[in-house]
Parts: C-alpha cells; structure tokens; sequence
C-alpha cells in the first residue's frame, strides 16, 4: 500500500522513534529527573512575554472573521511589510512587501523553494554535517542530493570539494548558519568565497544556481558574534526563516521565504513559490500567528539562558576530556566520539542515562549531537554521569 518513495522514510522513522522510546523506558525506570535527555532541538527557553500577549491582543482586537480567515497564498500584505522592514532596519537590507512570503515555518519554507526550482534529477548541494531532513526535501521532488564532505577541523562549509561538486545540473545550495549540529557560523570569507565560486560556474555553465540560506538560529548567537547576512554576498540567494527557534513557537509554524529582487527571475519565483505554497496544502501560513509576528517583529527570545547552558555544558564536558568545537551560535555541541563507530559510543552514554543523537544522522559518523536547550538543572544534574562515561574511555 505504501509507495516505493516512503518505504525508506518508514524505516528511518522507526530509529528516531526507538530514541524517543528509550526516554521514556529510561525515566519510567530510574525517574524522568535521572533521565538526561539531549537528543531534542526543542526550545526550553519561553517566548517573550510580547508573544502571549500579542496573542490575546490579536483576539480582543481584530475583527474575528479577519484573523481566522484567508488571505493570499503569500500571507497578509502588512504582515509581509513589517517583516521587511525589519530586516531592513538590521542589516541595511532594501526589501518590501514583494520580497516576502510567509511560510508554515522552515520546513515548508525549505519545500516550497524547492519545489518552486527543481526539476527531476536536478541536484542540490548540502555541506556535512546537515539537517537530515533536507534529503527528504529533495527526495520529494525528484532532485538528487549531493553531499559535502565536512571539514572537520573548522566544521566551516570545505569549498575545494564544493567546487568540484558543482555540474551543470546543479541548481541549488543550502546552507545553514548558525548550523545545525556544530552551532559554526559561517564566516564572512567563508560566504565571499562561496559566492565567488557559484558566480563563476554560473557564468561557465550559463545558468542559476540558488544559494538556499536555512536560518532558523539567526539570532541564537553569542560572545558578540554576528550572522552575516547571505543576500549581501550572493543575488541569486533565497533566505529560509523560522521563528521556531527565535520566538520559541515550533509548534505554531510560522516562518517565511525572501526571494530579493536581485535574483534571476525574481518576480516569477515569488509568483511560482506562491502557488507552490498552495497547491503543497499549505495555502498560507497561520493567519493568527502572521498577525502577531507583526506585532513582535523584534522580539527576541532570553538568549543568555541557551548561553548559560552553553558555557555550562561545553566546559563540563572538555573537563572531562571530550573534545568539541565551541559553538558560536544555535544550541548543540558536535562532540567528537571517543569510540571509532559513534553509534557505540551513544550506546555507552544510555548506560548512563545519556541521550545523544549520532553524528550519522548528520551525514557525519564519528560525532555524536548533544542539544543543550534543555533546564540549566538537567546540565548541572548530567555532569557527573558524563564523568563516567569520560572515565569508561580512560579521557582526561
Ligand atoms: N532547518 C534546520 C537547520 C533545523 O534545525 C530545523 C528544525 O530543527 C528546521 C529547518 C525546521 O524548522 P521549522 O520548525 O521552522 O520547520
């Protein structure tokens, strides 16, 4: 009954479910507050107190009809203005109304531009260690992925690789910074090279290849660091935004796709991007959760408590011998396995009520994920059980 196409996302499924499984067994036999559970990218710090009261605002304010109704494939018209706008204000951007389309988070965002621009067999370039999900994008719309080896001294995108993968069926790039599992950002020479070398092979090969920029930890960042912002280093770019992460709403679904004027065509990939949006089922993103982005536009989620948790746990665990790049944004560390085969090593840490992802899933053995937007407590209470992992490995 089930097509050829799910019968591997069936099976893959199935493993992340045995994760979630092995949670809950773990805290139903030794008690959930022995369990330490670091496999989820769910925000565990609150959205801005703006967020709930905008909610209520939204409802004592605006007509009823209006908030729960439709509105274009693209969302609201003043919805789309305020986003602009701000993005104007933060970095000196020249974008309007036209430039943006709201989107039922990145996800949908993701599958809407690539639905928007591939072809079968068309094929899109991901840097190692990625969000596993991308593959699945692609996947749905007959596109091929290929995969970047990472570099994992900087966990910086390796461009020599890059340019070597670049054919003339490439038709698409996605990066994503701060990334998802190292928490790199990818630096201002990093995109300047990057651009550089797409420029080119557009030019060699005479078409366009879009640089897709997934952002849903553009403002989880610390230590002062700053996300460059792609559209400056690149015309042909199409920024992905969430507010999953920034507002802390990942089950609200709101984000949204800006596709600048600058770009190749653009006034017909933001026309073809909203029917995309329309005939994937989405037809528009929340109505209600569209009219309080407007109202919160700049609000900002408590990032020092992700940085608290951060220091916390990065210190913790070089103490004891691992070793990991420091993140510079996002919330997960990228620590390397002390056992060859990483999958071994998650093995070890649920021996010790450990929960971490492996870096396979990231397309990146020899790692494992650790995501620390969990309670400041559930850190300071793991700490003495990565002792002993630790010392299991003779580390330290
Ligand atoms: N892209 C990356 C890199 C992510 O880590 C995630 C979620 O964890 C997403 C996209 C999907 O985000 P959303 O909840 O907005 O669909």
């Amino acid at each position: 009954m089930v097509s050829k196409k799910m019968e591997p996302l069936l099976q893959n499924n199935s493993a992340i479910r045995m994760m979630f499984e092995e949670g809950n067994r773990l805290a139903a036999k030794y008690g959930r507050e022995n369990v330490f559970d670091f496999s989820l990218g769910n925000p565990s710090v609150p959205s801005p107190a703006c967020v709930n009261q905008a909610i209520r605002d939204v409802l004592d304010e605006e007509d009823s009809l209006f908030v729960h109704g439709y509105m274009s494939n693209a969302g609201y018209e003043d919805v789309r203005e305020a986003v602009a706008e701000s993005l104007n204000r933060r970095y000196g951007t020249n974008f309007g109304v036209g430039n943006v389309l709201m989107t039922v988070g990145a996800a949908s965002g993701l599958n809407v531009i690539l639905k928007t621009i591939l072809d079968p067999e068309d094929e899109v370039i991901v840097f190692a260690p990625y969000f596993v999900e991308y593959g699945s994008y692609v996947r749905n719309y007959d596109g091929k992925l290929v995969v970047i080896a990472p570099d994992t001294e900087t966990f910086q995108p390796n461009l020599e690789e890059f340019e070597k993968a670049i054919t003339p069926r490439t038709k698409a790039v996605i990066i994503n910074t701060p990334n998802n599992p190292t928490g790199v950002i990818y630096s201002a020479d990093t995109l300047r090279a990057l651009a550089a070398i797409l420029e080119k092979k557009q030019q060699e090969y005479g078409g366009s290849i879009v640089l897709i920029s997934d952002e849903p930890y553009r403002e989880l960042c610390y230590d002062g660091a700053v996300v460059p912002f792609v559209t400056k280093f690149y015309r042909n770019t199409v920024i992905c935004y969430s507010y999953s992460k920034s507002l802390s709403l990942p089950g609200e679904r709101i984000g949204y796709l800006v596709i600048p004027d600058e770009m190749d065509d653009s006034r017909q990939v933001f026309q073809a991007a909203t029917i995309s949006n329309r005939v994937l089922g989405c037809v528009n993103a929340p109505s209600l959760m569209q009219r309080v982005i407007k109202r919160c536009v700049d609000a900002e989620v408590d990032v020092a408590a992700y940085d608290r948790n951060r220091n916390l746990l990065y210190n913790g665990l070089l103490e004891c011998g691992f070793s990991c790049i420091k993140p510079e944004g996002a919330f997960y560390l990228f620590v390397k396995s002390p056992a060859e085969d990483e999958k071994e090593f998650c093995e070890v840490c649920k021996q010790y009520n450990v929960l971490v992802v492996p870096g396979s899933s990231f397309a990146c053995p020899g790692y494992v994920r650790i995501a620390y937007c969990v309670s400041y407590e559930q850190i300071e209470r793991s700490l003495p059980a990565f002792r002993k992992i630790a010392a299991h490995y003779h580390l330290g």
